[in-house]
């Protein structure tokens, strides 16, 4: 949440948790009504399922689970290791785990990796050359492919992130959350505004494109204080800016002992201010929590976004793989050590859960990450990444068509601004599109 070395527990689609739909914001919105929802047939695509087309582009997430300290709003699959960071084991069974996944995409070219946490930063840059030198052999790895690493500002060097680079990391995310020391503190994070203002430097000194993420409405934080927050990360001329919401998630300690957070009119004024202040300064918003400026878009975040397929390697991490005749959704064992022995027995352990995608699943699957898009998705995306035809979704889109909430013109889908702020609706359209 881009999603840890850091993340907001807000952030959408988490790579090992796809698809959580409470986390696709926007508001209660106006009555779903119109009567009774003739419910659309959900029918192949001629040629049936996904047929001969190509399959969607392929990304690969790799997910480091360890943390120095863990804070007290994530909800993420991040522990704090019981003394060093066990990297010999974690490469031994990362590779267990790749090799076992290896028939699942024969022949297929990787666009893009992510290495996500936890905090990826906590691992020695030979562990990261090791890993990536492990894909490059293993996988059809796009010489160019973008690789993007989470790194805590806590645990920054800017040695380590030269080497990261060297390694071949393109991108870095750096969880900085904010540059006020007390909202830093009211967080539990292990960086203060210093070290967030010092790793900025040393990522862009390493490589070319830097993700921000912050956060706002934070605990005790005014409308002025948000908008300091942003024009310091701006100012910075970065490519790319994650902000995100705080949220009180389930079985955290800010959901047990919650901490004084705005109300919903002052955390609306401030994403208010956010969306202007931004788009002044010539960032794009191009989904609902990422802003870029011209050439800095994240592309292994558009894979999924378009419903694109990946492979999840590592504890907790989710995958989504497409074959000519289903999809298929994976989740590998939550628990570092359970993962890692389990792939290490190289004997299908390691994964919790395997399940075919039902066609019924599909148009919600779709929509739930391509209307957060802002420019949308072409309409020709949709049968050629879940194998359904376009008439399956054509009924709920043409009443939210009329309700104004999304556009459909010149082979685009897209949400209007009403239907962003009431996503929550829209996706609720296709919940049922199907029997
Ligand atoms: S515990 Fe903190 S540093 Fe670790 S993943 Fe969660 S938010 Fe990021």
């Amino acid at each position: 949440m881009s999603l840890p070395g850091d993340r907001a527990s807000a952030r959408v689609v988490p790579p090992q948790e796809p698809g959580r739909a409470g986390h696709a914001g926007g508001e209660p919105g106006p009555d779903a009504g119109g009567g009774e929802i003739q419910r659309p047939r959900v029918r192949p695509a001629a040629g049936h399922g996904l047929g001969r087309r190509p399959l969607p582009p392929l990304s690969l997430y790799v997910h480091v689970p360890w943390c120095v300290r863990k804070c007290p709003y994530c909800d993420f699959n991040s522990h704090e290791p019981q003394g060093e960071v066990p990297e010999k084991d974690y490469l031994a069974a990362l590779q267990a785990d790749l090799e076992q996944a290896l028939p699942f995409i024969w022949g297929r070219q990787v666009i893009s990796v992510f290495i996500g946490g936890g905090t990826p930063s906590l691992l020695s840059a030979g562990a990261v050359d090791a890993m990536l030198a492990s894909f490059r052999a293993c996988l059809n790895l796009l010489p160019d492919a973008e690789i993007t690493m989470e790194a805590n500002p806590g645990t920054a060097e800017a040695g380590r992130f030269r080497d990261y680079a060297a390694s071949g990391v393109t991108r870095l995310s750096l969880g900085i959350q904010s540059f006020d020391d007390d909202a830093l503190r009211a967080l539990g994070r292990i960086h203060d505004a210093r070290q967030a203002r010092a790793a900025i430097e040393m990522a862009q000194n390493a490589v070319e494109h830097v993700n921000l993420d912050l956060m706002y409405a934070l605990p005790g934080q005014t409308l002025e204080n948000s908008r300091r927050d942003l024009e310091q990360a701006m100012a910075f001329g970065t490519g790319h800016l994650s902000l995100y919401h705080l949220t009180l998630e389930p079985n955290t300690v800010f959901a047990k002992y919650p901490p004084p957070l705005p109300d919903d009119d002052l955390a609306a004024g401030m994403h208010e201010h956010i969306i202007e202040a931004a788009a002044a300064r010539g960032w794009e918003q191009y989904e609902v929590s990422a802003y870029a400026r011209p050439g800095h878009r994240c592309l292994h975040n558009q894979n999924y976004w378009t419903f694109g397929d990946y492979l999840g390697l590592g504890p907790g991490a989710h995958g989504k793989l497409s074959f000519h005749d289903r999809i298929l959704r994976q989740a590998r064992k939550r628990n570092p050590d359970s993962w890692m022995r389990n792939s290490l027995r190289r004997d299908g352990s390691h994964i919790a859960e395997t399940h075919v995608v039902a066609p019924q699943e599909l148009p919600f699957e779709f929509m739930l990450n391509a209307l957060r898009l802002k420019d949308g998705v072409e309409t020709g995306l949709f049968p050629a990444h879940t194998g359904l035809a376009f008439t399956a979704v054509l009924p709920p889109l043409r009443r939210l068509e009329e309700r104004g909430l999304v556009t459909l013109a010149g082979g685009r889908l897209r949400t209007t601004e009403t239907g962003w702020r009431y996503l929550n609706d829209v996706l609720q359209e296709f919940l049922d599109c199907g029997e």
